[in-house]
């Protein structure tokens, strides 16, 4: 099973088949934040700004317990921009860009009701970009512009409880003490990717498929070359 495990599991095997990995179960664990998305096409390029932004919260601290513990949503969140026009003008018709905003956001264990709030903290976003990113005039500039909140991350692309990192990453969930590669509940079942072994982040999943193929072809006594991959051809997480 390649899909996200928590949603995999509650929705393509029955509950009252699994034991260790049961509804309640899974409910009980720890999961990654979330992230709320904005894409955003523009008839304005900005060269002030790089490819890759990171504008760090005046609170940092306090924008991490939120997301984390009290789970409400920051008046002055982190967030990160993409402006990859400035690398490849392809992207955009000459003179436009394309921008990607991620506010990392309370996974779906929250009381946020994304029904509601999606429009005023849309509205957050684009200040934070005026005030913080420096982009004045944006507004006037925006010709094409999509969502993803953390219940559209759960509903539409089906990560469990919107949680964009999967299972958290805390001391007893990481390695070994996330679900085996070869999957504890079935004979015939194996995952790969965020949710098992070695953990979330591309190069680790990339990892996951690398552990996953080996033990199938050695237990299935598969005649297989072990797959090795090129450690330094990773790209570095966030
Ligand atoms: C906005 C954002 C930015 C990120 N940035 C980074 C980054 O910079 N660096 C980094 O390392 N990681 C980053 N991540 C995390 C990384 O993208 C994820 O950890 C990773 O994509 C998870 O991989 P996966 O294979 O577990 O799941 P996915 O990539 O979600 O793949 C699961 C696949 O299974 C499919 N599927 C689901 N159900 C079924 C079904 N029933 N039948 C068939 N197929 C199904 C889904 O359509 C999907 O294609 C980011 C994540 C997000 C959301």
């Amino acid at each position: 099973m390649n899909a996200d495990f928590a949603w995999g599991l509650q929705n393509l095997i029955p509950d009252q088949k699994r034991q260790k990995y049961n509804n309640q179960k899974l409910e009980g664990k720890k999961y990654s934040c979330s992230t709320f998305m904005l894409y955003l096409g523009l008839d304005k390029k900005y060269d002030h700004l790089l490819h890759n932004n990171v504008f760090i919260s005046g609170d940092y601290k306090n924008n991490f317990m939120e997301i984390e513990e009290s789970k409400v949503l920051s008046r002055d969140p982190s967030f990160y921009v993409q402006n990859a026009s400035v690398t490849d003008p392809s992207l955009a018709p000459d003179g436009h860009s394309a921008l990607y905003v991620l506010v990392p956001v309370p996974n779906l264990r929250s009381n946020i009701d994304w029904s509601r709030k999606t429009g005023s903290f849309r509205n957050t976003v684009i200040k934070l970009l005026e005030d913080r990113a420096g982009l004045t005039d944006i507004k006037d500039h925006i010709k094409y512009e999509k969502m993803i909140t953390p219940l559209d991350w759960k509903e539409e692309l089906h990560v469990g409880f919107g949680a964009t990192f999967n299972l958290a990453h805390n001391l007893n969930q990481m390695l070994y003490f996330r679900p085996h590669n070869k999957f504890e509940e079935f004979d015939n079942m194996w995952l790969v990717g965020g949710g098992t072994n070695p953990g979330s982040g591309l190069p680790t999943i990339y990892e996951s498929g690398r552990i996953t193929a080996n033990i199938m072809c050695n237990k299935y006594k598969l005649n297989y070359k072990e797959v090795n991959i090129q450690h330094n051809t990773y790209s570095l997480q966030g």
